[in-house]
């Protein structure tokens, strides 16, 4: 039988939820259930507001909009991330100003920020990498001194915390992932936090449609009308209703996926320390929600080698991001190959293990005999 790479874990009570909200009668958006998720997470997370969105895109797209990017502005990223945390804000015309990553933990370089900074910039966007937490206080720290905005790409990082700070709520904004290979899922979904208040009013415009729909229902207008740019970034209560069976089970999933992680490491221990292979890092400042397990080997051929090993015995382990400064759009913006070399060296290295809810100890077992076997 082959081990897939992810597989989707149902806590229970989705269809049951969902059932829920149809007999409610409203399976749009900003239903039943999207207020009780935003409850639950604004409680859990101690966060100031939290939107359902239909993406960690849209609300990464969001995000852009109330940073107020204007064509030619720069916003500063590490180039070891998701096409759609760049993406959100070329779109509004930005200028995507890659830093490299630091070898650790392979989070932005809190170190390598500041000479990327010039008049243009306006944002930085730390990318919370397997749900570790970058240094948010150096960070913030920088764009307290230069007046930026900090925007937490925590898609992997939900219920994970950094000082005993849930990720997401300490930038001026973040975004949440519910997409179906994240740690709680709706199948497509995510969510904008907004830690900063000055931006609450407009989100709850550009969400919405460029309109103040949601002032009209609280009565606060008689009519309801255009009134800004903006989409539709709007969870269906149908998906909510699927998300909220998961939030409800979130430490459960947490506390799972942290005993599959810790056998894992502790299985591999060995290996590392006859240098065959380098395990994760995670700082004492970080509780992470154990996203994924990765394994660094020590040149792209051994990496590929091993995957291929892995993979003829139905063990599904894959590589990740492809740096966005060498994508097909990061050649045609001027990067080079060698530009960042942490980057371009970890990517090639980088080896993801079969990661879910519903591993067994069994396989877990296997696939680590599996790897002693390949060395
Ligand atoms: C998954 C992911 C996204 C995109 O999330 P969607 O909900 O699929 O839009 C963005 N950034 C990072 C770092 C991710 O891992």
């Amino acid at each position: 039988m082959t081990i897939p790479f992810y597989k989707p874990y149902i806590a229970g009570k989705e269809l049951y939820h969902i059932a829920q909200a149809v007999e409610l009668g409203n399976i749009s958006g900003d239903g039943h259930f999207t207020q009780k998720c935003c409850n639950l997470m604004e409680t859990k997370f101690q966060a100031n507001k939290v939107m359902l969105t239909h993406s960690c895109t849209a609300a990464l797209e969001m995000a852009a909009i109330l940073c107020d990017i204007q064509p030619g502005d720069e916003v500063i990223m590490p180039s070891f991330t998701f096409v759609s945390t760049a993406n959100a804000f070329a779109l509004r015309g930005a200028t995507i100003r890659f830093a490299d990553i630091r070898p650790d933990t392979l989070n932005l370089d809190e170190k390598l920020i500041e000479p990327l900074i010039t008049e243009k910039t306006k944002a930085i966007v730390p990318v919370h990498y397997a749900g570790v937490g970058c240094d948010m206080d150096a960070i913030m720290a920088i764009a307290d001194r230069y007046r930026l905005l900090v925007v937490e790409d925590a898609a992997q990082g939900v219920n994970s915390t950094y000082n005993g700070r849930y990720l997401g709520t300490i930038g001026h904004l973040g975004t949440y992932s519910f997409h179906e290979t994240k740690n709680f899922i709706s199948g497509e979904g995510g969510a904008l936090v907004i830690n900063d208040e000055q931006f609450i009013e407009r989100a709850e415009i550009i969400r919405v449609r460029g309109t103040n729909r949601c002032a009209f229902f609280r009565g606060e207008v008689d009519h309801y009308t255009w009134v800004d740019v903006g989409s539709s970034y709007l969870m269906s209560d149908l998906l909510s209703a699927f998300l909220y069976a998961q939030l409800e089970n979130m430490d459960q999933i947490n506390q799972r996926r942290n005993d599959i992680w810790k056998f894992y490491h502790q299985a591999l221990v060995p290996l590392a320390n006859d240098g065959r292979l380098r395990l994760p890092y995670i700082p004492p400042c970080c509780d992470s929600n154990s996203h994924l397990f990765y394994i660094i080997l020590p040149d792209e051929a051994t990496r590929d080698a091993l995957m291929g090993y892995l993979k003829e015995r139905r063990i599904h382990a894959v590589f990740h991001y492809v740096p966005l400064h060498t994508s097909d759009v990061g050649l045609s913006t001027g990067y080079r190959p060698g530009q960042l070399p942490v980057t371009e060296s970890m990517s090639g290295r980088l080896l993801r293990l079969p990661f879910y809810y519903e591993l067994t100890r069994e396989q877990q077992e296997g696939i680590v005999d599996t790897i002693f076997r390949f060395f």
